[in-house]
């Protein structure tokens, strides 16, 4: 699994979009490629009065449609190359919502298990004191991914404004509430997601209310879609896991229940009353809709011919590798794929920044009524091209992502 290199597999995904698009080879080769990375390292003091040293990255992949606009990960695999790979990633999820930015991605090399509240405090002030130059709200504008959340955003944005001499709110997105924040941010992810799985069963023919359903992850995005896809749609929710394991009651789970749980024992695993599963199982399970919704390469050819779910919902980034794609499309899975499933994120990220620039700020149902038009309208244009073009839900993601880009950069003089 480890030998697969994320930002190799967004290049081949590209090239097959280039393909299918018939774009010259060297307006390809400006796609390929990142415009700008940062590489820094961060001295911190340590509780016990030690200095270590993380290294962190920053990569900022095309900017041609507007800032630069992704999270940062606090994780101890990070690698520049998966860093490269979620910035690029972050260029077609945004030119695929039709909002105004471009893509980057931020990483530090830490385990947040391992280091205390200070410590995560003095990392996430010291990144931001090393690439403060380099981001702003009308350059590249972070926000939460893996590990980070709206605390860290909130030390980042601080750490930022005292730099500036003044309140710099717009600088990142995933704010708390009383500090910019957007209502709705908090859960956004997995609601667009819903959103899109909500659509992608009518196009489908399955009924939600009979629907079962299995959550790997149990982080952000995998607590609310458990959490979402059985409060909203009626869904049973019969197996979640987390880095630890999986479980799996086929009566169905209690999500909240579960999460309690988690924040008792730090693991879903050991709920009562549940059978345990490895992660792996739980990707292999009978169910309707599966939902990746934790790491990249997941889904690989080694297993997508044992995968029985009729919907795949990727809440994770490169939850699924090319020849897994392949796989499943020929067995007929609808995939929802990671660039149109889980970008609501950051198209509440988007609201949050227009909040921010106006110093107006919406109610909880505003935001949900603007990011269900912006998913529905993306999941048809995704479900539309697929058909028009004869190609896979993910290839026609990228078309339509890829097109904008290539535009705003002609138009730019760029190529
Ligand atoms: N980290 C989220 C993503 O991968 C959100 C990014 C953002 O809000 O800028 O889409």
């Amino acid at each position: 699994m480890a030998e697969i290199n994320p930002f190799e597999m967004a290049q081949r995904q590209l090239d097959m979009c280039g393909e299918i698009l018939g774009l010259e080879p060297d307006v390809l080769a400006a796609l390929r490629e990142p415009k700008r990375e940062i590489h820094v390292s961060l001295p911190v003091r340590m509780d016990d009065g030690t200095i270590r040293t993380f290294k962190g990255f920053r990569v900022q992949y095309n900017d041609a449609r507007g800032p630069t606009k992704g999270g940062i990960r606090f994780h101890p695999d990070e690698t520049i190359d998966t860093v490269r790979a979620l910035a690029a990633w972050m260029t077609w999820k945004c030119s695929l919502m039709d909002i105004p930015l471009g893509g980057g991605k931020g990483g530090i090399i830490c385990n947040t298990k391992e280091m205390s509240q200070g410590e995560l405090e003095r990392l996430s002030r010291a990144y931001v004191d090393n690439i403060w130059k380099y981001i702003g709200p009308d350059m590249d504008v972070p926000a939460p991914d893996v590990y980070t959340n709206p605390q860290t955003m909130a030390w980042m944005m601080d750490e930022y404004s005292k730099i500036s001499g003044k309140n710099q709110f717009g600088v990142i997105t995933g704010k708390p509430l009383n500090l910019g924040g957007s209502a709705g941010r908090g859960d956004a992810t997995a609601r667009g997601a819903l959103y899109c799985i909500r659509e992608a069963a009518k196009t489908q023919g399955l009924d939600l209310s009979k629907a079962t359903a299995a959550v790997q992850g149990y982080g952000n995005a995998g607590y609310y879609i458990a959490r979402l896809l059985r409060s909203e749609l009626g869904c049973n929710v019969c197996a979640v896991s987390d880095s630890k394991g999986g479980i799996c009651c086929m009566g169905g789970l209690d999500p909240d229940a579960v999460c309690t749980h988690k924040a008792e024992t730090t693991s879903v695993i050991e709920y009562p009353d549940t059978e345990c599963m490895t992660n792996e199982d739980l990707l292999e399970m009978d169910v309707d809709i599966l939902c990746p919704s934790a790491l990249e390469n997941v889904v690989t050819a080694e297993n997508a011919p044992r995968i029985k779910a009729k919907i795949v919902a990727e809440l994770a980034n490169g939850p699924t590798t090319p020849e897994a794609d392949e796989i499943l499309h020929e067995k007929g899975v609808h995939i929802l794929p990671d660039f149109l499933c889980n970008a609501g994120g950051v198209t509440v990220s988007y609201f949050e920044m227009v909040q921010n620039f106006y110093m107006n700020y919406w109610t909880e149902e505003e935001v949900y009524e603007q990011l269900d038009k912006k998913m529905t309208a993306a999941y048809y244009a995704v479900y539309e091209t697929s058909k028009e073009y004869n190609i896979n839900m993910r290839q026609a993601a990228y078309v339509i992502a890829v097109k904008r880009v290539v535009e705003a950069m002609r138009a730019r003089g760029w190529i």
